[in-house]
């Protein structure tokens, strides 16, 4: 697969990224199988096989279960570890972290940055991680604070490169502004049935910026591919028909899959999407890279930008 640099960073990562949220088989550690986890890692390897060379991860996919998914490939297959990137994240808490009654919420504190990181290197069995990303803005989010966390991971080369996912543009700005390393990508939800990213600065920010966008369920969770198992509770009113039908024509026509078309679609934006695949089927993980080589003319591109709003352009 070809590979595109990161933002302004010296980091380069195949066109398409690899997620591993599903990695575990399910979102709950308690229903976690030694098949469910052989499943996973069957993934991981497929996408590393196929040419992924950018795994995403975050400390919270399966409360860890995920990141040590990852770690244990990076462990058995020789030669993976230097070959790909990994990114991950942190600033989620779940209710009851740490004390009985704590609430869910968000922490950027410094002291939360740096520990969350020790954790996902501890189960990635990694002395550096690629990409180190903050999950979700935190209400609290103080930039110089995070910044002090980042100067200090980085002093200690536990992270070499930083990111953000789901910051709104004002936020980018505030917390680049603090930062003396350069923020690399925002990861946010891109696809024909999330478009929110085209038309609120999100997109215009990461060209300003040369900032890389990673677009996170760039199938809705399935809906645009054959079906969705889960969907997150904002995706379950996703309205998919029409976009189906679009990318089907345009799909039956290209002699390639729905799938390819769909990612075809970002990759085609000048702001160089890069879309994080979640599928763990390895027939599906080879599949999607036929998106790599797919260049959608502008006609095919609106058509299926029309049959996703619904409704025809002012
Ligand atoms: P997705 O690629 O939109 O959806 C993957 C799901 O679609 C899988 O359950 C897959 O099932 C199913 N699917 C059905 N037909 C498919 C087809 N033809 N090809 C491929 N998949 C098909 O992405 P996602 O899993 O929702 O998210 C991708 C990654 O984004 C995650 O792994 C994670 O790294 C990241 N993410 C980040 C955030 C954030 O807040 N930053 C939030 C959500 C996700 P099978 O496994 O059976 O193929």
């Amino acid at each position: 697969m070809q590979t595109i640099r990161l933002g302004i960073s010296s980091l380069a990562g195949s066109r398409l990224a690899y997620g591993c949220w599903r990695s575990a088989g399910s979102w709950n550690p308690a229903e976690v199988t030694p098949e469910s986890q052989a499943a996973g890692r069957r993934g991981i390897i497929a996408a590393y096989e196929a040419g992924y060379t950018l795994f995403d991860n975050a400390d919270i996919y399966c409360r860890g279960v995920c990141e040590q998914i990852l770690g244990r490939v990076l462990r058995e297959v020789s030669g993976l570890r230097e070959r790909v990137l990994i990114a991950t994240k942190c600033g989620i808490r779940f209710a009851g972290d740490p004390l009985p009654d704590s609430p869910q919420r968000y922490d950027f504190s410094g002291e939360y940055i740096v520990s969350a990181c020790e954790q996902s290197l501890k189960r990635l069995g990694l002395e550096t991680i690629d990409l180190y990303m903050l999950h979700r803005p935190d209400y609290l989010a103080d930039p110089h604070e995070i910044a002090g966390a980042f100067a200090q991971l980085q002093d200690a080369g536990k992270v070499r490169c930083f990111g953000v996912s789901n910051f709104r543009p004002t936020l980018v700005t505030a917390l680049q502004a603090a930062c003396p390393m350069p923020l690399i990508v925002n990861q946010v939800e891109i696809s024909l049935a999330k478009l929110d990213c085209f038309t609120d600065g999100t997109l215009d920010q990461c060209l300003t910026a040369q900032i890389t966008p990673l677009a996170w369920s760039p199938l809705g969770g399935g809906l645009l591919g054959d079906g969705a198992k889960r969907l997150l509770p904002s995706q379950e009113g996703f309205q998919t028909a029409g976009i189906v039908k679009a990318l089907d024509e345009i799909a039956k026509a290209r002699g390639v899959s729905r799938t390819v078309v769909a990612l075809a679609w970002l990759l085609k934006h000048p702001s160089r999407i890069i879309p994080i695949l979640g599928s763990t089927d390895p027939r599906r993980i080879r599949d999607a890279t036929r998106a790599a080589e797919l260049d959608l003319t502008r006609e095919e591109w609106y058509r299926l930008l029309l049959a996703a709003r619904g409704a025809p352009l002012p």
